[in-house]
């Protein structure tokens, strides 16, 4: 049984389906943000597309000839042993939800990780985008896809999640990955309510900010259930308030395609400017879990 199965007939289907699908959310939420902003552009935008297409060049492909396959491939070595059978015993409704929470609860946890100092590095080239918008989505490093394959395809498969729920869920994550990073202003009152489930637009906002403790905040995907859990869910700080990026890189010059594929290789920054002062906030603007415009 292969690990990496490019072409087994989940996959196909995930091109077939998914792939189609995905591009229309995409569309869709380009039309949105470009029609309703919610922070204003420091950088015009065809640079940074530019930049981000040419970034997730390597890693879609990545993410499609490893990643994907080795959900498929290591759930289905994984399949005959005890946790999948145990799993099996519960009705499939059951089953289906306790899949999904599991996975979702893993690109929680996996998130906070790539905010640790190894990770970081191949996280940052993501964060330091200067703008956020729905091509922050696909800016990846794609050592960062490599890297998550043995959390977020090897566990799932220890843990006898079926690789069919595993893809589908891939599916949702994408699709969550680019509603949260565009840049659409939804009615201040139904992302209130949205929010309380899903991570929303202005939620992932405040998890790019340059302000260390925003940063360290809001790392769910697809649900906010587990940023409430841990207490990292922050959502009072004004969106026009918001610096977006990493502040030791402030300046759009230092980040050529070349630099930004080398960045893996240089330590950790410390979080400062390039000056030394540190990005703050004095004062909160309401209550922690109150979402403010
Ligand atoms: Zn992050």
């Amino acid at each position: 049984m292969p690990v990496f199965p490019v072409s087994h007939p989940f996959l196909r289907r995930f091109d077939r389906w998914a792939t189609p699908a995905l591009a229309l959310v995409g569309l869709g939420l380009l039309l949105l943000e470009t029609r309703h902003p919610l922070r204003r552009r420091t950088r015009p935008r065809p640079e940074r597309w530019l930049r981000n297409a040419v970034l997730a060049a390597p890693s879609l492909p990545t993410a499609r000839l490893t990643l994907l396959p080795a959900m498929v491939g290591l759930a289905q070595l994984a399949a005959p042993h005890y946790p999948a059978r145990q799993l099996a015993r519960l009705p499939a409704p059951v089953r289906l939800g306790l899949e999904v929470l599991v996975l979702d609860y893993l690109a929680y946890s996996w998130h906070r990780l790539l905010h640790a100092p190894l990770l970081w590095r191949l996280h940052r080239v993501h964060h330091n985008d200067l703008d956020m918008d729905l091509t922050t989505a696909w800016r990846f490093h794609f050592g960062e896809m490599l890297a998550s394959i043995p959390y977020r395809a090897g566990l799932p498969a220890l843990l006898g999640i079926r690789p069919a729920t595993v893809l589908a869920y891939e599916a949702v994550f994408e699709a969550c990955a680019a509603f949260h990073h565009s840049n659409w202003r939804l009615p201040l009152a139904v992302e209130r309510r949205l929010v309380r489930v899903l991570v929303t637009p202005r939620a992932h906002g405040i998890h790019h900010s340059v302000v260390h403790r925003e940063s360290q905040s809001n790392f769910g995907v697809v649900l906010t259930l587990w940023d409430s859990l841990h207490r990292t869910l922050r959502l009072n700080v004004p969106q026009q308030a918001l610096t977006i990026g990493v502040p030791a890189y402030p300046d759009y010059a230092h980040q050529t395609v070349a630099q930004l594929l080398a960045l893996p290789l240089a330590p950790s920054e410390p979080w400062v400017r390039p000056d030394g002062t540190v990005p703050a906030r004095s004062a909160p603007a309401g209550p922690l879990e109150a979402l403010i415009y």
